[in-house]
């Protein structure tokens, strides 16, 4: 299956991108979807994480307690690091499954941490969503309701602007309006019809 990895900063438009994809009929596969199926109560992930960490890390109800496990790794790179084996293999084979069973003549992976996982090995090619840092800041506070603050966090813990783009094979510049977002995403879906009808030959 050919497939394209989009990616993007947070607030950049990836959601806003992957729907218009989908409305044209193609299968897009979430990251974070898989990120969360990964450590379903009853997944071999969730049972080796808590083996590791203690029952602390499961709530209630058997899931995942989010919140205790950022904060257990957070200040503890070899913790992170230990996480981070487990859980970045686990998530690949969760999306490679969906990435399989995809129908549509290309696939998309959707995923914020495209560049800054193993998960850029599993597509052909690069989407990158584009915005200045100003309009991204600007969107993700609007969008999620946190202070400038939390979302340059996040920022800062992602892959540079520059190193995003000098990545890429194909960028979308979204600047501008949302309704510049669908001639971009009708040409590109014309060059990934093209370039998944050439992989098919090969
Ligand atoms: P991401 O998935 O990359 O985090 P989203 O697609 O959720 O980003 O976009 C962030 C926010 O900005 C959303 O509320 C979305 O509706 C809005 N948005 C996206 N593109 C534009 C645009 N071109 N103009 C105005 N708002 C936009």
């Amino acid at each position: 299956m050919f497939t394209v990895g989009l990616t993007g900063g947070i607030g950049s438009g990836k959601s806003a991108v992957a729907q218009l994809f989908r409305e044209r009929g193609i299968t897009v596969v979430d990251a974070d979807q898989a990120a969360r199926e990964a450590v379903l109560p009853g997944s071999p992930a969730l049972a080796e994480i808590c083996a590791h960490f203690g029952a602390a890390v499961l709530n209630d109800d058997g899931s995942m307690n989010r919140a205790w496990l950022r904060d257990a790794v957070f200040a503890d790179p070899e913790q992170r690091q230990w996480l981070e084996a487990l859980l970045h293999p686990a998530i690949a084979v969760l999306i490679d499954e969906a990435l399989n069973s995809a129908t549509s003549p290309y696939a998309i992976l959707e995923s914020p941490l495209l560049l800054e996982t193993s998960q850029h090995a599993l597509v052909d090619r690069v989407l990158v969503v584009d915005v200045s840092e100003a309009t991204q800041v600007a969107r993700a506070v609007r969008r999620d309701g946190s202070d400038e603050a939390q979302i340059r966090a996040i920022m800062d813990a992602q892959i540079s602007r520059h190193v995003r783009l000098g990545r890429a094979d194909d960028i979308i510049d979204n600047d501008g309006p949302l309704t510049a977002l669908e001639p971009a995403v009708a040409a590109l879906h014309q060059r990934y019809l093209a370039l998944a009808a050439q992989h098919a030959g090969q």
